[in-house]
């Protein structure tokens, strides 16, 4: 069975990987494999948004865009407000062309649940990279979110662990993101906190993926 990577910047990663792209790198785009597309918060003050916004909204209906990401919020770059319109415009995208949503989310989190609860998201949401406590993380799971773990899990003394250790596997997704790391040693890591066999992980994250993106992964 094919590990799943959720989310990944590694253009030439060969396993069954949403490999991200912002809209300034969609010439690396490769008929065979399935990407997400979106401007990331880091980037909203940077870039003329409102032409990325168009090539977002232009290739959100391309079958190789299987996800709108990584978009979202982080309090840790600046700009807010101008990083909250662009969100809610790309999960309008998002809703629009019917795909997932890929959610970065760094100390905002009051401000996603805010929006979860003031917005209609007909689409399933990921949050790659999940940093909140188990308290942000059963709130985010109540409004059917999926939460992605990655690096931080070998981190024996971070929360992340601790969060992952306590939740259900219907919510969870693995990915490498931007770290030198390969998903079979996640998958491994978490597998043995779990204190599960990788077997029954790997089908759990397959079923998973399959609720999320209908399509089914052997
Ligand atoms: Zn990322």
């Amino acid at each position: 069975m094919k590990l799943i990577n959720i989310h990944t910047h590694n253009k030439q990663d060969n396993n069954f990987s949403i490999i991200n792209l912002f809209p300034e790198e969609l010439s690396l785009i490769n008929v065979r494999k399935n990407y997400s597309l979106g401007i990331h918060p880091w980037e909203v003050s940077k870039v003329d948004v409102d032409e990325q916004l168009k090539i977002v909204e232009r290739y959100s209906f391309s079958k190789n865009i299987i996800a709108i990401g990584e978009i979202g919020l982080d309090k840790l770059h600046q700009n807010f407000d101008l990083q909250k319109e662009v969100f809610l415009k790309q999960i309008a995208i998002a809703r629009k062309s019917n795909k997932p949503i890929i959610i970065h989310c760094v100390k905002a989190f009051s401000d996603l649940l805010h929006i979860l609860k003031s917005e209609i998201i007909s689409v399933p949401i990921i949050i790659h990279r999940f940093s909140g406590n188990k308290t942000i993380a059963d709130k985010l799971i109540k409004f059917g979110c999926y939460l992605s773990f990655g690096h931080e899990l070998f981190n024996s003394k971070s929360k992340t662990q601790r969060v992952f250790k306590n939740i259900n596997f219907k919510n969870i997704f693995f990915e490498t993101d931007d770290a030198n790391i390969k998903i079979e040693e996640v998958y491994k890591k978490a597998s043995e906190i779990k204190l599960i066999k990788s077997e029954v992980l790997k089908q759990q994250i397959s079923d998973n993926f399959q609720n999320v993106f209908k399509v089914k992964i052997y």
